[in-house]
């Protein structure tokens, strides 16, 4: 299995869910990682950072670069 992240932006990580509704609503950095990106993370040594929108609770991934 592929896993892509994207690069952690520059600035404030705005919620896509909430902005397809119109919404901007900027997301929060989640202390823990979904348990199957942590272990891609360890297994990669690719560091990882998780967001969460205080909104939609939706969770995005990005690679912290
Ligand atoms: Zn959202």
């Amino acid at each position: 299995m592929s896993h892509e992240y994207r690069s952690l932006p520059i600035g404030p990580v705005m919620c896509d869910t909430c902005f397809q509704s119109g919404e901007k609503v900027e997301m929060l950095p989640h202390p823990r990682l979904p348990p199957e990106d942590q272990a891609w993370s360890d297994a990669q040594h690719v560091e990882l950072q998780s967001y969460r929108c205080p909104e939609c609770e939706g969770v995005q991934v990005f690679r912290v670069d």
